[in-house]
């Protein structure tokens, strides 16, 4: 057999070069539906046989497939499907897998978004959820349940960093008859590979890392041949298909994910440490500090630390207020894994949905600012930090 080729040739070379006419950069097919050879042909495909029809269908296009590839070879998975945004991957996991009178176990520090979606859209169709710290094994062994059919993960979570054991948390699921599904928006593939690890399925966001820009919306699930093949009609029927030039971009940008990802996560280890040594910094919260509650874990199932860190500043609110006032490189906005650098408040903007105890008690204080730190010259993030913490 031949060995597979490392990571970032992966990157670079995985999906590419299946196109008639030997353009070297895989086409936008820009269309909406396919035109078949005969009527004989037609029929095959809708009974199932490969082949493609209409976008909303998987594979929806040649564009969405080769991208689909890629992703696949880099996450370790058989197969995917491709979606308009992270949400519309994590909806179309949920209903594909999860029925009335099912359990879902989820971890407690998450996405807002997804948090929203599991606690009031799931629960209106009789679907249990339960949050629990998943950074603890004996928590979710004690929460899970006869009818448990999904455990689903964040590691690390949004937004304080905490790193749940992705291959014991499987085994537990596995014994227990639930699938593991894992949110890899933050590590991507590039640090951490959640199917390797024991995961049955992983969702991202691809409006992150993956398109890496910040200039598209998108969402990917990747699997086994079976789960995926579960999801597929689902995906269909729920419609929330990738857009073909969406599906362009997330190749091109994961054609450089391995520079980026090395270069994001240099630079937030720089950040982290300056932070961790300000005065007016009162806690820093990313896996590569060994300050960090988990990280021998991190270090143990990631490849390493990725470009995401949050910080509590000293005056609460108010200081963190003035200090991304104050910013003038660094951006204030949410989303995250863009090349450049983005601020954000986590309890006033992404994770306002979560009532305020609950965020407290999970440590998303009002003090708490988030960081996407960008692949700029590390000495100009850090400059403008300094300068903004002057002012606070
Ligand atoms: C952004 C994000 C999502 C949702 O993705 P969209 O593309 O915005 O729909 C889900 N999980 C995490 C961890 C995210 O950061």
């Amino acid at each position: 057999m031949e060995r597979e080729k490392s990571f970032g040739t992966r990157c670079v070379h995985a999906g590419e070069g299946h196109n008639p006419f030997g353009a070297h950069a895989t086409p936008i097919y820009q269309t909406s539906t396919f035109v078949f050879e005969s009527a004989e042909q037609a029929a095959a495909i809708f009974s199932g046989q490969p082949g493609y029809r209409y976008i909303r269908s998987p594979p929806n296009t040649p564009t969405h497939a080769a991208f689909v590839e890629k992703i696949c070879s880099l996450e370790g998975g058989k197969a995917g499907l491709a979606f308009s945004s992270g949400m519309a991957a994590e909806t179309a996991l949920f209903l594909s897998l999860l029925e009335s009178g099912d359990h879902l176990l989820s971890t407690n520090i998450i996405y807002g978004g997804t948090y929203g979606l599991i606690s009031s859209l799931l629960t209106k169709f009789g679907i249990e959820v339960s949050f629990v710290d998943t950074t603890d094994q004996g928590q979710v062994k004690a929460n899970m349940r006869e009818n448990t059919r999904m455990v689903f993960l964040e590691t690390p979570a949004n937004p304080t960093m905490a790193v749940s054991d992705i291959g014991e948390i499987g085994r537990i699921a596995r014994e227990a008859g639930a699938i593991t599904a894992v949110d890899n928006t933050f590590a991507t593939p590039y640090f951490q590979q959640p199917l390797r690890l024991g995961a049955d399925v992983v969702v991202e966001s691809c409006t992150k890392y993956i398109g890496g820009h910040g200039d598209l919306l998108g969402g990917v699930a990747v699997g086994s041949n079976e789960l995926i093949q579960s999801m597929k009609r689902p995906a269909l029927l729920a419609g929330g298909t990738m857009g073909t030039h969406e599906a362009w971009l997330c190749l091109r940008g994961l054609k450089t994910l391995h520079l980026r990802m090395a270069r994001h996560a240099e630079n937030a280890m720089q950040l982290a440490l300056f932070l961790e040594s300000h005065p007016k910094v009162q806690k820093v919260n990313y896996p590569g500090l060994a300050c960090h509650p988990q990280h021998l874990l991190a270090g143990r199932q990631m490849s390493g630390w990725g470009g995401m860190l949050s910080f509590e500043i000293k005056g609460g609110v108010e200081a963190g207020r003035r200090l991304m006032n104050n910013l003038r490189l660094c951006s204030l906005a949410v989303s995250l894994g863009s090349v450049d650098t983005l601020v954000e408040h986590p309890s006033s903007m992404t994770h306002a949905v979560m009532p305020r105890e609950t965020r407290e008690r999970l440590g998303i204080s009002d003090g708490l600012v988030r960081v996407s730190v960008g692949i700029e010259d590390a000495e100009d993030v850090l400059a403008d930090f300094e300068r903004g913490l002057e002012m606070v």
